[in-house]
């Protein structure tokens, strides 16, 4: 079991969080682009009930994904950083390993829509690479 503490950029939005499995998926979609500033979202997806985030001074933004579904970007209404995302379809919630406190030393499990990656994007050595998503898992 792993437990971890993370915050937004300014403190105002902390969070704790329990894993029992480390899962680290790099996406390179384009929303993930656009919300980072960078070529991709390093999320670690974490079960609904396992992510105990003071929603004090989180708002939202809501787009809708590939599966049809909602897709909930949870950020600081001061900072603006987006702690996570609450991916409504698969009941978790992906959050954002650059929000983590510890300098975690996770290894992505598998790189997402690296279709959509742009041409400057940078890939890891040794990681299974998906075009979209991976077969049985509805985005
Ligand atoms: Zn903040
Ligand atoms: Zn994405």
């Amino acid at each position: 079991m792993h437990k971890l503490n993370g915050s937004c950029g300014c403190g105002a939005v902390t969070y704790s969080l329990e894993c029992e499995e480390i899962k680290a998926v790099f996406c390179y979609c384009k929303q993930c682009q656009i919300h980072t500033g960078s070529d991709k979202w390093f999320g670690l997806w974490v079960a609904k009930d396992k992510l105990n985030l003071n929603q004090t001074n989180v708002t939202s933004f809501t787009r809708e994904g590939d599966s049809g579904q909602d897709l909930n970007h949870l950020f600081c209404k001061t900072c603006g950083t987006t702690v996570c995302v609450d991916v409504t379809v698969g009941h978790f919630y992906s959050v954002a390993v650059s929000t983590l406190k510890s300098d975690q030393t996770f290894t992505p499990s598998m790189a997402i829509y690296t279709a959509s990656a742009p041409t400057w994007a940078v890939f890891p050595q040794g990681v299974p690479k998906f075009d979209i998503l991976p077969p049985g898992l509805g985005g």
